[in-house]
């Protein structure tokens, strides 16, 4: 295990720049159209999965790195570039993450090659928890998946909504209810493999930012999988149902747990996300005061703009502290005693939304237009308080988690 060092290491040091040099001659250029456009930028894509940006091993190489900074780093340099792209690059990730969490060493090695195509036909996987009625509380999932053991397949219906890539991915991973009586523990992940019948693309959302994002609801009617494709095996959930059915009468205190470690290490790669967004809003305010001028000299010159800059700055630089500690801490295996994934995701994701809108205010009229980028940045940084856990469930984790009290 690598102590905590602020220092990049040469190699991380080399990915970062060529990260960047990514996201500032291919994403930047593009950036504006696929805002515009509102559609999935396979072009882009591919330029990355050629690259080898867009793969499942540069991705599983910064995840191992270990000093837990691989995949912070990766985050805030494409999301620098441009969040609505960004987001497209790494959606697939999230799909991943799910099989490589529950499934089989022959489910990963089956799945998630399909999940990223090859580099002359690339494909997008989507994860779909979320539903029209369950958003923050997950417990509420009504989907259901309901095993026909003649035919040794599982059945799912159910509405999923707010899923990135859904209706447009090669692989689904859906989340549905297996056991009713267990709430959030009695749900199970299953594969949806490529053109089965019965899924299909529900309305797509017309978004406030990260247009270039596909968001969209998948309507699951009697899709029925093989056997296989319940992540982990049928024996493995059979046997967890059992354990939960067992502790259910105890309060189910380590499944719930288990649950929220996961959570809390993965939170902070969204706090990073939130990161690229705020450093480059702030980029292009830095440039935009220190050469525009009014009142015969630039606009940083008053201490009203400057001060602002100051504290841009240093809440982003106090947001990446808090994301780059928990990412340390989730690989170094150290327990979140404190919920600090979720400060980190909450920080950084508040930060942005700040510093987009007083990047706005630096660039005056312009900031307001299409023609500056820091307005379509703002309208891109309100997602990260709302996905991945809204900032209001970060605080009622963080709370619940510094007391022990059941905070509501
Ligand atoms: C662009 C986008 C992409 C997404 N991608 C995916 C995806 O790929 N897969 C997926 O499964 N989901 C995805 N989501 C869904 C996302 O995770 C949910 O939107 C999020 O969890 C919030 O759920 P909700 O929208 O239903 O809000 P709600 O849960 O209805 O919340 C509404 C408001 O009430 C507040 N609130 C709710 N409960 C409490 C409480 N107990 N205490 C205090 N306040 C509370 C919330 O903070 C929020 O302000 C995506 C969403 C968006 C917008």
């Amino acid at each position: 295990m690598a102590e905590f060092t602020l220092d990049l290491n040469e190699d991380q040091k080399q990915v970062r720049d060529w990260l960047n040099g990514f996201a500032r001659n291919v994403m930047r250029p593009a950036a504006a159209e696929w805002d515009e456009r509102e559609e999935t930028p396979w072009p882009v894509i591919q330029e990355a999965a050629k690259l080898g940006i867009y793969s499942l091993d540069f991705y599983a190489q910064q995840f191992f790195d270990p000093t837990g900074l691989g995949i912070p780093m990766t985050m805030e340099e494409l999301f620098w570039g441009d969040a609505g792209i960004a987001l497209s690059i790494v959606g697939t990730g999230l799909a991943a993450v799910g099989v490589i969490a529950n499934g089989t060493e022959e489910q990963i090695g089956t799945w998630i090659p399909q999940m990223y195509g090859d580099t002359d036909d690339v494909k997008v996987a989507a994860f779909c928890s979320s539903e029209p009625d369950a958003g923050s509380d997950v417990s509420a999932m009504r989907t259901r998946a309901v095993y026909d053991e003649a035919r040794d397949e599982w059945v799912l219906n159910g509405t999923k909504t707010w899923a990135t890539n859904g209706g447009i991915a090669n692989v689904h991973v859906v989340v549905a209810v297996v056991d009713p009586d267990l709430g959030s523990k009695g749900h199970a992940s299953f594969i949806v493999p490529p053109r089965t019948p019965g899924l299909s693309q529900g309305q797509k959302f017309r978004k406030h930012g990260i247009r270039a994002s596909h968001t969209a609801e998948v309507v699951l009617e009697d899709v029925r999988v093989p056997g296989t494709c319940l992540l982990g095996g049928k024996e493995k959930l059979d046997e967890r149902l059992a354990r939960a059915r067992e502790r259910a009468g105890a309060g189910g205190e380590r499944v719930r747990n288990a649950a929220m470690a996961t959570f809390e290490a993965s939170r902070p790669a969204v706090g990073a996300m939130a990161v690229g967004t705020a450093r480059a809003a702030y980029e292009e305010a830095l440039e935009y005061a220190m050469t525009r001028e009014q009142f015969g000299r630039p606009v940083i010159d008053n201490q009203g703009v400057a001060f602002q800059l100051a504290d841009m700055r240093t809440q982003i630089d106090a947001a990446r502290l808090l994301v780059w500690r928990a990412s340390w801490m989730a690989t170094a295996g150290k327990p979140f005693t404190a919920a600090e994934g979720s400060m980190s995701k909450l920080f950084a994701s508040e930060t942005a939304k700040k510093v987009t809108a007083q990047a706005i205010q630096i660039l005056g009229g312009n900031g307001y237009t299409r023609e500056y980028p820091v307005e379509r940045m703002h309208r891109d940084a309100a997602i990260y308080t709302i996905f991945e856990g809204t900032s209001e469930i970060q605080r009622l984790v963080i709370a619940r988690t510094l007391s022990g009290m059941p905070i509501r």
